[in-house]
């Protein structure tokens, strides 16, 4: 038996049964990093990993563990874990190390968990291919010639990869949805304020979430489980506890945004969509056709929006307060020579898009009136969930790309996430969840609910996800 192939449920009886140990299990993700050559980690913490694996044999001894108890995690990289590097791919935090745990690390801590390492992704988590980190790109597992998408890429490759059993991602504009739909694997990103953001490098603010990427439905739902709620330390969580829902597809008002079949989408994509939407018509499900007419606009709300707030985030970043500083000569000369090196483009590109949007003069034109457009967006979305239940539409219009082919074409890679972006301006929860593949390169449905209605989404995605 292959130990790395197992999903969370199955490692978890196999504990309880006793037919191996945590350390076991842990030693054999270990042992399959090291041979990979995916790129996924950009450190792997195996002494951290064998202690917790250790601490977790203890508890399971006791025969009072949970279901995440001594099964081996993987972190991106933009989320703390206290004492181990923490990089976010940039080289101005080459040899930053972390000074406290994350909320969501804390609470898998507290349920046991053992981690492996922290995972590739674009810098700051600014991108969509994992090409935009400083230390390489990850390769997609199902083809290595391609990206794994972005920019929670290293941990879609790593849960795709058997690496990990599951992993943590974050989500802005779809960096959780986009890779784990290119990666063939499930990816949640929950409602905004449903999981702390303590511990997590901020890109932008208003925006950001940490969700799980994980084999399949159940285990997302299990990690997410673990990781939401209320934290005192994040004043946008919410006091949320997650009940489980069985909804069935009979009955069920699913709406499909008619923009949303347009030109860019790639034909065979479409037709995994919608034969996917037919599925659930024919098992009772009513399709209803919406309108969102205000997501046309979305991405450029967002790529205001977001520089904005990165431009002020990133501020920290100075050379003084936090990792890389480069000598000069005063501290102009100081701010310029470690921004300098320390960014890479992609990040240099947004800080200076979010500072013009902000500055007097444009501020009205730009900033105030994205915000309008972001409200607008929201407008759509509540109107669509007076009608229907639940949303499916794609989660990327095209299946995972050649490493190369959009690198320098900041436009069209800013396209990958043009279904993931609208929903994610107003806040709500979705998840991508394989459902087809073209050649071998798999296909993400994505479900978007209402606000806080991650049970529904979970609850349905189980019932249409690729059983292979
Ligand atoms: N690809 C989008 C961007 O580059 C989304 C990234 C994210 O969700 N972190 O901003």
């Amino acid at each position: 038996m292959d130990l790395t192939e197992l999903t969370i449920k199955q490692a978890h009886e196999g504990l309880k049964n006793g037919e191996f140990t945590s350390v076991d299990l842990t030693k054999a993700y270990l042992e399959k990093i090291k041979q990979s050559d995916l790129n996924a980690f950009l450190s792997v913490t195996e002494d951290l990993a064998l202690e917790m694996a250790e601490i977790a044999d203890e508890k399971i001894k006791s025969g009072n563990f949970g279901l995440l108890c001594g099964i081996p995690c993987a972190i991106k990289d933009s989320i703390m874990v206290a004492d181990e590097k923490c990089t976010a791919a940039s080289k101005i935090l080459e040899n930053y190390s972390a000074p406290y745990d994350a909320t969501v690390i804390s609470k898998l801590k507290e349920a046991g968990a053992v981690i492996l390492g922290k995972t590739n992704t674009d810098e700051f988590t600014m991108g969509s291919s994992t090409e935009n980190s400083a230390f390489g790109v990850t390769k997609n597992p199902h083809d290595k010639t391609r990206v794994p998408g972005g920019s929670s890429g290293g941990s879609a490759a790593a849960v795709a990869g058997n690496l990990a059993c599951y992993a943590l991602g974050s989500d802005t504009g779809g960096s959780i949805r986009q890779p784990a739909s290119l990666c063939g694997v499930v990816g949640l990103c929950p409602t905004y304020g449903a999981v702390s953001r303590y511990g997590l490098i901020a890109h932008a603010s208003s925006l950001d979430q940490i969700g799980p990427i994980a084999k399949n439905v159940e285990d997302s739902k299990t990690v997410f489980e673990a990781i939401c709620g209320r934290d005192n330390m994040d004043a946008t969580s919410v006091d949320y506890k997650f009940e489980e829902e069985k909804t069935g597809l009979k009955g069920l008002k699913i709406g499909v945004p008619k923009e949303y079949f347009a030109e860019g989408l790639e034909p065979e994509v479409e037709k995994i969509i919608r034969n996917e939407i037919q599925k659930a018509e024919i098992a009772g499900a009513e399709i209803v056709e919406i309108s969102l007419p205000s997501s046309q606009y979305a991405l450029a709300c967002y790529y205001i929006i977001g520089p904005a707030e990165i431009s002020a985030n990133l501020a920290r970043f100075d050379g003084i307060k936090y990792g890389l500083s480069e000598p000069g000569n005063d501290l102009l000369d100081v701010y310029l020579k470690s921004k300098g090196h320390g960014f890479g483009a992609e990040v240099k590109r947004r800080i200076m898009i979010g500072t013009y949007v902000l500055s007097s003069g444009y501020y009205d034109a730009y900033y105030k009136k994205a915000q309008e457009v972001r409200q607008l967006i929201r407008q759509d979305f509540a109107a669509a969930f007076e009608k229907v239940d639940l949303i499916f539409c794609p989660v990327s219009p095209f299946p995972a790309f050649k490493i190369g082919e959009k690198a320098d074409d900041p436009i069209s890679m800013y396209l990958a996430d043009i279904y993931t972006i609208p929903m994610k301006l107003a806040g709500l929860p979705g998840i991508s969840v394989p459902v087809g593949k073209i050649g071998n390169l798999p296909v993400g449905l994505q479900i978007i609910g209402n606000h806080f209605q991650e049970n529904k989404i979970l609850s349905v995605a189980g019932l249409v996800e690729s059983k292979e």
